[in-house]
């Protein structure tokens, strides 16, 4: 756990602070990075040497060597190599990962939520993600407070894309309540059963602030009710959610672990089928037809949960039950071509050790440029935000992150990030000279 070491405090959480206080880069500033090399995310060959000039906020220009206007500010990074900032597309950034979810609910209070959430925020940042898609606090909520304080520039952070309160069925993986039918548990508020009462989550979701409509599709790991290879909401459930989150033009992300459920959700029109773990030959094809659905696994979970102190023995079992699945189905995926999100289901794992997911895929004979690609400009796609983020191009936001080593020999390089910098301010900085 790196926990502890955090919580002291380091040199770059120092650095990190010192620069969120700052006031706002000026637009009219002008930084040029040089390193040794540039992954742009894009999947072509990088550029050796590599300059990025970067006025305000934004990209102004990338080349091998660039002029250095006068007044301008040089960051020189050295040998290293230069990428876009990565993007985590399941992270849970509110919830503490030493604390089960269900018992959250009974001993931890909302106000804690956020402030672990501002840690865990800053955390993943410095570990190079520029952008998370969260997946549901287990306080409704929280995570729209903390994507706007990061946005309002209250504490440092990656850009949030938040779901607000995740939708689930009673008995399914979302009901937290395990005790006896007569002991009151809190109200979160997140159970829907039927399709009217979906569209009402999905509707108030969307009004107090939710980016997106997550659902549970099928069971889940960490969870007692259903299991996870079954299916969960039905298919005029899951449909109610997509057509409602549609009228409001908002995407809909299916936790989807078995087969069923991932056919069901892609059928309905869900963007993302996340974890995926029993996908089958069908759930392939259907995600290449579909092209507007995206399989989005998180396999180093099962890692940790064997290592977990705080997960029961009976959630350890569920994990070992889909761990070998889950491995077959991104072979898989990865055999028929198809384009596959990049994701770590964070506070399962340790914030700020996302990049770990990278090594299993890697495993699993993924090649690492093709797994760059995943974290940054297929990832900006699959949340329709790829105009403004997931690659190193004239005109998209300054996020940027570098290593020492190069990932395309080593994928793990990814895990040891010494440079951060989002939307041109630099957040971590052990690498220029
Ligand atoms: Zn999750």
């Amino acid at each position: 756990m790196t926990t502890r070491a955090w919580v002291g405090g380091t040199l770059p959480i120092v650095m990190a602070l010192a620069t969120t206080c700052a006031t706002p880069v000026a637009a009219s500033e002008t930084v040029v990075i040089r390193a040794g090399r540039l992954i742009d995310g894009r999947g072509g060959e990088p550029l050796a040497p590599a300059a990025v000039r970067v006025q305000g906020a934004r990209i102004a220009a990338v080349g091998e060597r660039l002029e250095t206007p006068a007044g301008a500010r040089v960051i020189d990074l050295g040998a290293a190599t230069l990428l876009p900032g990565l993007i985590d597309l399941h992270t849970h950034l509110s919830d503490r990962e030493d604390v089960h979810w269900e018992d959250a609910l009974t001993r931890t209070t909302p106000s804690q939520a956020a402030l672990w959430g501002a840690r865990n925020a800053r955390v993943t940042l410095l570990a190079g993600f520029t952008t998370c898609r969260d997946m549901g606090p287990t306080w409704p909520y929280v995570d729209v407070d903390l994507r706007d304080a990061i946005a309002q520039g209250a504490l440092p952070g990656p850009r949030l894309v938040v779901a607000g309160n995740y939708v689930s069925s009673t008995g399914g993986a979302g009901d937290a309540r395990q005790f006896s039918l007569f002991v009151e548990v809190p109200l979160v508020r997140n159970l829907a059963d039927g399709p009217d009462e979906v569209l009402k989550a999905v509707r108030t979701n969307l009004k107090h602030g939710a980016d997106f409509i997550k659902i549970l599709a099928t069971g889940a790991v960490l969870s007692k009710g259903i299991e996870p290879g079954r299916q969960q909401y039905s298919d005029a459930e899951i449909q109610a959610a997509v057509e409602e989150a549609r009228r409001w033009g908002r995407d809909v992300a299916a936790h989807a672990h078995g087969s069923a459920g991932i056919k069901a959700a892609i059928r309905a029109g869900v963007r993302t089928v996340d974890h995926g773990s029993y996908l089958d030959q069908e759930s392939v094809a259907l995600l290449r037809r579909s092209r507007e659905a995206f399989y989005v696994p998180t396999l180093y979970t099962g890692v940790v949960i064997e290592a977990s102190a705080h997960v029961p023995e009976s959630e350890k079992e569920r994990s070992r039950a889909v761990q070998a699945t889950k491995g077959a189905a991104f072979k898989s995926a990865l055999a028929a071509g198809l384009p596959i999100g990049f994701a770590t289901d964070a506070s399962v794992i340790p914030h700020g050790q996302n990049a770990r997911e990278f090594a299993v895929r890697s495993g699993l004979g993924e090649t690492p440029m093709a797994a760059i690609v995943s974290a940054t400009s297929l990832n900006a796609e699959i949340l329709r935000m790829g105009d403004r983020i997931g690659s190193v191009e004239v005109g998209k936001l300054a996020d940027l992150v570098a290593v020492r080593d190069d990932p395309l020999a080593d994928i793990t390089a990814l895990e040891r990030v010494g440079f951060v910098m989002r939307e041109g301010v630099v957040y971590r900085d052990e690498l220029s000279r």
